[in-house]
């Protein structure tokens, strides 16, 4: 029986917009374009490009109907002006529901990824959901938390949502095993909305952003929009994992945990997506269409070589596509047909990309 991950009800459930639908209603460019969602849009989590706004995920009629719609609602009333770039000002008694909606919203995103990429990691505590959904006359965020509003000024982004793991340390001591909390970041047209929750509150410590984005929650007086350096496109990525979070405790650090983080970067260039190579000098390039399939559990190999002459090949993960062997084209072409599975040939503008779809892991 299907779960709704926030009650826990089990049953039948519904689809829930991980952006709710009064966002296709405000006059936003609605073309196709790139989605982000996920620990850091690495390839892995990048959801592909498609009309905005359409993203479901699965939840109670419960939780859909009830308090997720009342939040949306707030959102709606609230947002709307700074998505499309006019100023204003946020309340003090709307703060506390704006800000559960950001935790939401980026709960609800992480849900995009699948139940096995979830267990594996790429994800938030169940106790998170739970959380959220326990406290759900509040129209609170969770305890131990820390929201701020902004603008955003870059153009490659409609919607977006990024959930980055952090963790809290004395900067001498070595990276813990697990993080510590999370920065939530939400971009929607020119707004621009950043979170951080300490999932271990012992743990907790006040922190500032680079840009001194003024503090939405806890609240303080009503806030306006926008103050504070705006985030540009340049500026985003470090942004988004929570690399311009200040601690405001000296000897104590904020900051990304490493294991999420650290992965060589991808970035999606038309309907292919780039992968730096272990030469250091090159890129390698494979078609898009198999970020979606890593999204949907899919996984696949492929050889490729760059212009140096040096052959790769590569898996694609839950959390993006890994360099698996570095060799002389012979030796890669050697690897890649002894590895079990299926070769099929990914046929786009670009041309043939061959590949071979990984058996899931009970099948091994
Ligand atoms: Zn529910
Ligand atoms: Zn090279
Ligand atoms: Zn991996």
């Amino acid at each position: 029986m299907p779960t709704c991950p926030f009650c826990g009800f089990t049953g039948k459930l519904t689809a829930e917009h991980v952006f709710g639908n009064w966002l296709s209603r405000i006059g936003l460019d609605l073309e196709p374009m790139a989605h982000g969602a996920g620990p850091l849009n690495r390839v892995g989590q990048d959801l592909g490009v498609r009309p905005p706004f359409r993203q479901t995920v699965r939840v109670c009629g419960g939780c859909n109907n009830g308090w997720m719609s009342r939040l949306e609602a707030v959102a709606a009333r609230v947002l709307t002006p700074f998505i499309l770039g006019e100023a204003g000002q946020i309340a003090a008694e709307d703060a506390g529901a704006v800000a559960a909606w950001v935790q939401k919203t980026a709960l609800t995103a992480m849900l995009v990824s699948s139940e096995t990429q979830r267990s594996a990691g790429y994800g938030l505590p169940q106790s998170e959901y739970r959380g959220l959904s326990n406290a759900r006359d509040e129209m609170q965020p969770l305890p131990a938390s820390q929201f701020w509003v902004g603008g955003y000024t870059g153009e490659s982004r409609l919607a977006s949502t990024w959930v980055t793991p952090l963790t809290v340390t004395a900067s001498e001591l070595s990276e813990p095993d697990r993080p510590q909390g999370y920065a939530m970041t939400i971009v929607l047209g020119q707004l621009l909305l950043h979170g951080v929750r300490f999932t271990t509150p012992s743990l907790q410590v006040e922190v500032t952003t680079r840009q001194e984005l003024p503090q939405l929650w806890p609240p303080a007086e009503q806030v306006a929009w926008s103050s504070g350096m705006p985030v540009d496109d340049a500026a985003y990525l470090g942004f988004a994992a929570g690399k311009d979070l200040r601690s405001m405790e000296r000897h104590i650090e904020v900051r990304p945990w490493k294991p999420a983080t650290e992965l060589p970067e991808s970035r999606t260039v038309g309907s292919m997506v780039e992968l730096p190579t272990a030469c250091g000098k090159h890129v390698v390039y494979y078609p898009a269409g198999l970020v979606d399939e890593a999204l949907r559990g899919r996984f696949y190999a492929f050889g490729t070589a760059c212009e140096c002459g040096t052959a790769y090949l590569v898996q694609t993960e839950p959390d993006g596509a890994h360099c698996k062997a570095v060799n002389s084209v012979d030796v890669i072409s050697e690897l890649y047909e002894s590895l079990p599975g299926r070769e099929v040939v990914l046929e786009d503008q670009h041309g043939m990309f061959p590949c071979k779809r990984l058996p899931e892991a009970s099948e091994r």
